[in-house]
């Protein structure tokens, strides 16, 4: 991309191109398409390391496929869209590059490079990176299934533990963290290594084990998705050891003590602390799910976070200031994972997910807009649930949408309907159909 050109007019800057910094530019796009007057001084710019735009929720099924032919350029096109095919016959423009630093007072981003742009309205959609809350040895000992990078780290390092493992023996796993992330890949896993035993003829077995601090696995779901998750779990093969926190881990073992009781209710004597004996979890592979923080990019503390690192904002969703100075985040959004923005119904900071990433995104870009015209900001009214597809092995899933919760292999067809919505929401090209059924045809063979 030409700075140059970019550097002619004024930006519209957005840092990220996953799911909230892609849906704002597609929505700022159509809106540039009706009122084209509004955007002729300006340039709608989409900044990322990364060329592609990353579908995480089939992050497990690259974690796990036992397709033969699944180089990695292969498994990338399962789950990476190019930024070109999303910018294509658009007026987006696309960056590449690592943005190392946000000057809010002088309005400019700094590359990597050296490279520096300037802009008029700028929104934080940088996303959220692995956290291991200080637990010592897990960092350094496990994978976190975060990026396309860790997926294929994981099928790699799966194949080549099952290599050196004689029939009848064990491939031990542990997964840290029994949230979604969590239980698609343990559950898939299973699927994975009996593939590898058809082919090799060995019989190798796998029942990876979730490590969970809470009471079960899903916190925070319904108890519907809760219980179907946990039955399907057991009945594929995977071990579940809810209320353990993991203590520390080595090259060896993941080692694991009971969860804390709860705090007392007001007025309850403190119940008496028993010294929690440790528990030693040998694995071939470490598997970490247990949770993301907030993305940073250094912006001189001109920004209010909260504890995990999002940037607070209000409910138009432009960030807050740490001092009095408004004026310099009058024109700078956040959104998806690296915002905090508390839903006025229920009081609390809205979840980490792609829907509501994608939400967020949308209200901006007619913000943004709002903005350019002169007119009052909109708050962002989030819906009261959003759906959601949990994969748990095979072609299984549990899926809810409004009040309609269901099961099994209809989940995992509306799992596939998801997918090929988000592929064309951001592309507008039918030809997502193609490259969505290929990945279907290399992600079933382990079913
Ligand atoms: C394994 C896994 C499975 C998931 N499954 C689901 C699911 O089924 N349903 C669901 O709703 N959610 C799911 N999520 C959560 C979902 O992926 C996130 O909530 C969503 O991606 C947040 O969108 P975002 O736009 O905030 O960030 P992201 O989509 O992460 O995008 C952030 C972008 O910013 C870029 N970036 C970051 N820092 C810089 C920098 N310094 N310079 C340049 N570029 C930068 C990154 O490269 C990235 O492209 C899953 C997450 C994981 C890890």
């Amino acid at each position: 991309m030409d700075i140059q050109r970019i550097a002619q007019k004024k930006n519209i800057i957005i840092l990220g191109a996953g799911f909230g910094g892609s849906a704002c530019a597609r929505t700022l796009e159509d809106i540039r398409r009706a009122h084209p007057s509004s955007f002729q001084d300006l340039n709608i710019v989409l900044v990322d390391k990364k060329n592609y735009y990353l579908y995480t929720p089939s992050l497990y099924e690259i974690a796990t496929t036992a397709a033969d032919d699944a180089a990695p350029l292969a498994l990338k096109r399962a789950v990476g869209i190019p930024i070109e095919d999303i910018v294509a016959r658009t007026a987006i423009k696309f960056v590449q590059g690592n943005i190392t630093y946000v000057d809010l007072g002088e309005k400019k981003i700094s590359f990597e490079d050296g490279t520096v742009l300037s802009y008029e309205y700028l929104v934080y959609a940088i996303g959220s990176e692995p956290t291991y809350f200080g637990i010592p040895g897990v960092k350094e000992h496990a994978i976190a299934l975060k990026w396309l990078e860790d997926a294929i780290r994981i099928r790699a390092e799966v194949k080549r533990k099952y290599d050196t493992k004689l029939s009848e023996e064990a491939l031990a796993v542990v997964v840290g963290g029994g949230g979604p992330a969590g239980i698609e890949v343990a559950a898939e896993l299973i699927g994975y290594v009996k593939k590898l035993n058809q082919k090799t003829g060995k019989n190798i077995s796998c029942s990876p084990i979730i490590v969970d601090g809470g009471a079960h696995v899903l916190a925070g779901f319904d108890d519907f998705t809760v219980t179907k998750a946990t039955a399907r779990l057991l009945s594929v093969g995977v071990r579940i050891k809810c209320g353990f926190v993991i203590a520390h881990a080595d090259e060896k073992a993941v080692y694991v003590k009971p969860a804390p009781p709860p705090p007392p209710a007001a007025g309850s004597a403190a119940p008496q602390e028993q010294p929690a004996t440790e528990e030693a979890l040998p694995y071939d592979l470490f598997i970490w799910g247990g949770g993301v923080q907030a993305a940073s990019v250094p912006s001189g503390d001109c920004l209010i976070k909260e504890k995990r690192g999002r940037i607070e904002t209000n409910q138009c969703l432009v960030c807050t200031p740490t001092g009095e100075n408004l004026e310099i985040t009058k024109k700078v959004f956040a959104i998806g994972d690296v915002a905090c923005f508390t839903d006025p119904k229920t009081k609390r900071a809205m979840p980490g997910t792609a829907q509501v990433a994608a939400a967020e995104g949308k209200a901006v870009a007619h913000n943004i807009h709002q903005a350019i015209e002169g007119k009052p900001q909109i708050p962002f009214v989030p819906k009261a649930s959003y759906p959601f597809v949990i994969p748990v092995g095979g072609k299984y899933a549990i899926a809810k949408i409004g009040p309609v919760r269901f099961s099994g292999f209809s989940g995992w067809i509306f799992a596939q309907l998801v997918e090929l919505y988000y592929f064309y929401s951001v592309t507008r090209d039918l030809g997502v159909i193609r490259r969505w059924w290929r990945d279907i045809k290399i992600f079933t063979r382990n079913d």
